[in-house]
């Protein structure tokens, strides 16, 4: 689908404005689905490499991030080499009473018992959260902002959110001058 919008607009000759959104990121973190997470992820990096791969650096500005998290995702140490982040650790000298828990949970949402629909991935999907609720919360946490091209200097440090806003216009705004 992001290849076929890319084409269709940059058939058109026009400078463009695209966005493209992996919104099953989202709901997966709603219903705590670690599994399908992952997979929604990898969905949307194939579609920023595609982004990627049919535009110009020099004239395109390819920006990826996010809203918000969703359910408060922790990778909590330590993962065992066999089964990665999907293990569950156990402390080996069984001397602290710590474990057995799994090194993927969520903070909050439906976790492994309240789950009304069956996961895409089966019951290894789901994974625990800390605050029960039936759809998990989305979470203040900083998110990422990747950017690749033209302007893409312009994204470093932590900036507030309003910046994207100002980047994109000023992108833009260079873009039309240009024409
Ligand atoms: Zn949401």
């Amino acid at each position: 689908m992001t290849r076929w919008a890319i084409d269709r607009l940059k058939g058109s000759g026009q400078p463009f404005f695209l966005m493209v959104e992996g919104g099953r990121i989202d709901h997966a973190g709603h219903a705590n689905w670690a599994r399908t997470l992952v997979d929604e992820t990898a969905a949307f990096d194939e579609a920023v490499g595609i982004a990627v791969d049919g535009l110009d650096p020099k004239t395109a500005l390819v920006l990826v991030t996010a809203d918000h998290e969703t359910g408060g995702l922790a990778l909590n140490g330590y993962p065992d080499e066999k089964d990665g982040i999907w293990s569950t650790y156990s402390d080996p000298q069984g001397d602290k009473g710590d474990g057995p828990y799994p090194v993927v949970t969520f903070s909050s949402g439906p976790g492994t018992k309240r789950q009304t629909r069956r996961p895409p991935h089966g019951e290894d999907d789901a994974r625990p959260s800390g605050i029960p609720l039936g759809s998990a919360a989305h979470t203040g946490v900083d998110v990422a902002l990747y950017a690749w091209g033209a302007g893409a200097d312009r994204v470093h440090g932590t900036l507030d959110n309003t910046a994207v806003y100002d980047i994109l216009r000023t992108h833009l705004e260079g873009t039309s001058h240009a024409r």
